[in-house]
């Protein structure tokens, strides 16, 4: 398994790269990359003696393309929803399923914020 970061590494995908450990030329394989709701199989290679894995940068951008197209970065459990109003505010709906893990009751206090591109909720 190759971690989305270790994905930087190897060149034109015609060459075959060589392993910085070993200095033994790697051989071309399939691998699979993990995402957060499933596993899609890439083009790299593999060193022969201690196995250390390498995927191209184009190769690994198609595999992440590929894995945004079929839904598979979606964090488990994530639920699309709309974003409705409230008088002059915005809202969103909490699902059933998380009002009843968390045991949310109205008047409840939660926190928001930002972090990156996502928007948090969290119970206080
Ligand atoms: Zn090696």
């Amino acid at each position: 398994m190759s971690e989305a970061s270790q994905q930087q590494e190897g060149n034109s995908s015609n060459r075959r790269p060589t392993c910085h450990s070993c200095d033994l030329d790697m051989d071309e394989a399939i691998l699979s990359i993990r995402y957060p709701k499933g596993t899609l199989p890439v083009r790299g290679f593999i060193c022969p003696k201690c196995g250390y894995e390498v995927i191209s940068f184009e190769d690994a951008k198609a595999a992440s393309e590929t894995a945004e197209r079929l839904g598979l970065l979606e964090p488990e459990g994530a639920i699309t929803r709309k974003i409705t109003r409230s008088g002059d505010q915005l809202a969103v709906y909490i699902p059933k399923d998380i009002e009843r893990e968390f045991d949310l009751k109205q008047g409840a206090k939660v926190r928001i914020y930002a972090k990156r591109d996502e928007i948090i909720l969290a119970p206080v």
